[in-house]
C-alpha cells in the first residue's frame, strides 16, 4: 500500500494542518511506503510573494521533518522538482469534466475572494489528482476539507482507466484524523494560513499567547460574570486536542459556572500547546542550523520521486499512443 499527501509551502505548519493531516502522516510511516510533497505549484494558484516562495518551501520542509517525517523511511520532496506532476496534470485535464471542477466548494470559496479567477485555481484538483496518481498511491491522509477533491480524483482515475488503462490507476481513498475540521482563532472559518487565524507549531510561548489572547470564544459571554457555554467555544475545542481530560472537564465546569474568565482558560491552553510543541521546536531549531542537511534530504527525495514518476509517465504515454521520443525518428 502506498500513501501520498501534499502540503502548500506556507512557511510553517499550523495547528490545523498538524491535527487535521500531518499527525497522520507521521503515524502512517510505521505501516506504509509514504511519499510527502511540498506542493509549490499549488501555492501559485493564489496571490503569493515570489521573493518568499523558496524560503517558505524550505521552512515547510523544516517543519515537516521536525514534526516527525523521517526521510530514512519516507520520501519528502518539492513538487516543482519533479516535472512529471504538471505533465500528468495536463493529461488529466483532458478527462476531467469542467462542470465537476466548477462545483468544487474550495474553488467557489477561493474564486469569490478574487477579482479575476485564474484557470489554475479551477484546475487545482486536477493537479492534485496528478500528484497522487503519479505514484499510484492508494491512500491520501488529508483534512476533511480535501475529501471532495479526493472524490474527484477517483473519478479522474476511473475515466482515464476506462479510456486507456483498465485498472492502471488505483482509486485513492482519504485517511482522516479524528480531529476533523479545525476552526481558526476567529471562531468561524477553517484555520488557514491565508486567513491569518492560525497558531504555528513553531511559535514560542509569547507568540502563542499573543494569538490566543484575542481569540473568539462563546459570543454570548459578554462579561466575566456571564456563565459560558463550552460547546460553542472554539478555545474549548482546542483544549480537547491539547489538554489532559481532567483539565478539559475542569475548563468546562469553570466556564459554565463563570468561575474562570476566558483569559484564565486561554492561559492554561497556551501552556499546554507550548508544552506539546516544545520538542518539535527544538528539532526545528537544530535543522535550521543545518540547512545543508535539509537541502540534501529534499534533493534525495526528488530523485527517488522522479524515478517513480518517470515509470508511470512512460506507461501513460505508451497507453495513450504518443510517439516515443527515444530512437525512432518515424513510427513503427
Ligand atoms: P492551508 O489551508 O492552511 O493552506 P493546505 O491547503 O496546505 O493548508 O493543507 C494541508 C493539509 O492540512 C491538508 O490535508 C488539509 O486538509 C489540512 N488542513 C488544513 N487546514 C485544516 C484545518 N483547519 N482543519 C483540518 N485540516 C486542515
Amino acid at each position: 500500500m502506498r500513501v501520498f499527501s501534499g502540503i502548500q509551502p506556507s512557511g510553517e505548519l499550523h495547528v490545523g494542518n498538524y491535527l487535521g493531516a500531518v499527525r497522520n502522516w507521521v503515524a502512517l510511516q510505521d505501516q506504509y511506503q509514504c511519499i510527502f510533497c511540498i506542493v509549490d505549484y499549488h501555492a501559485i494558484t493564489q496571490e503569493y510573494e515570489a521573493t518568499a516562495l523558496a524560503e517558505r518551501t524550505f521552512d515547510m520542509a523544516v517543519s515537516l521533518l521536525a514534526a516527525g517525517i523521517d526521510p530514512q523511511r519516507s520520501v519528502l520532496f518539492v513538487q516543482s522538482h519533479v516535472a512529471e506532476h504538471t505533465e500528468l496534470a495536463w493529461v488529466f485535464t483532458t478527462v476531467t469534466p469542467l462542470g465537476e471542477l466548477e462545483r468544487m466548494t474550495q474553488f467557489k470559496d477561493k474564486a469569490q475572494r478574487q477579482v479575476s479567477v485564474p484557470a489554475g485555481l479551477l484546475n487545482y484538483p486536477v493537479l492534485q489528482a496528478a500528484d497522487v496518481l503519479l505514484y499510484r498511491a492508494q491512500r491520501v491522509p488529508v483534512g476533511e476539507d480535501q475529501v471532495q477533491h479526493i472524490e474527484l480524483m477517483r473519478g479522474v482515475a476511473r475515466k482515464w482507466n476506462a479510456r486507456y488503462g483498465d485498472g492502471f490507476f488505483p482509486e485513492p481513498e482519504p485517511v482522516l484524523t479524528p480531529a476533523g475540521r479545525i476552526v481558526g482563532l476567529d471562531g468561524q472559518a477553517k484555520m488557514s494560513k491565508s486567513l491569518g487565524n492560525t497558531i504555528g507549531i513553531l511559535e514560542g510561548p509569547e507568540q502563542i499567547w499573543e494569538r490566543l489572547r484575542p481569540a473568539v470564544t462563546d459570543p454570548a459571554r459578554v462579561t466575566r460574570k456571564d456563565p459560558g457555554n463550552p460547546e460553542v467555544c472554539n478555545v474549548y475545542a482546542l483544549h480537547q486536542h491539547f489538554s489532559p481530560s481532567a483539565t478539559v472537564e475542569e475548563v468546562a465546569a469553570k466556564c459554565r459556572a463563570a468561575a474562570w474568565g476566558c483569559l484564565d482558560c486561554k492561559r492554561v491552553l497556551a501552556a499546554n500547546i507550548t508544552r506539546e510543541f516544545a520538542p518539535i521546536r527544538e528539532r526545528a531549531a537544530a535543522l535550521q542550523a543545518a540547512p545543508e542537511q535539509v537541502r540534501e534530504i529534499l534533493h534525495d527525495g526528488a530523485q527517488r520521486a522522479r524515478s517513480l514518476a518517470a515509470e508511470t509517465m512512460s506507461e501513460v504515454r505508451e497507453r495513450m499512443g504518443f510517439l516515443s521520443a527515444e530512437g525512432a525518428a518515424r513510427p513503427r
